[in-house]
């Protein structure tokens, strides 16, 4: 939430008062093996929303109590994958997507 407000405080100020250099400090290497649900690995052959998948994984192990219930009212799930590998070979990060798929279908049983 605190990192939340800092962000939306941009809105509130003057033009010449916004920075716009923390851009400059996202570099893909922080982000390698991490999925950051970009959707760029996507189309997936069986059509799961595989940045979704991921996101409710990961707040359901953060401790979101209402992202296991989202995740099971999705159409499709990590264990609908029938791992073509094409997603961990298009993902920009290196990230195992395949493996997640199996390691989140472990996770919520589905
Ligand atoms: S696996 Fe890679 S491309 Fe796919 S959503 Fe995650 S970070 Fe993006
Ligand atoms: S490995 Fe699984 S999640 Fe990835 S594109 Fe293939 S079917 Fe979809």
């Amino acid at each position: 939430m605190e990192q939340l407000e800092t962000l939306l405080k941009f809105f509130d100020l003057p033009e010449a008062e916004r920075d716009y250099s923390v851009i400059g400090s996202f570099k893909p290497a922080d982000a390698v093996g991490k999925c950051v649900y970009c959707n760029h690995c996507k189309p997936c052959p069986k059509g799961i929303d595989i940045g979704v998948v991921n996101k409710y994984y990961d707040l359901a192990r953060n401790g979101d109590a209402m992202a296991k219930e989202h995740y099971l009212n999705l159409e499709l799930h990590a264990a609908d994958c029938i791992r073509c590998g094409h997603c961990s070979r298009r993902c920009p990060f290196g990230v195992d997507q395949m493996g997640r798929m199996e390691e989140i279908a472990g996770y919520f049983g589905r």
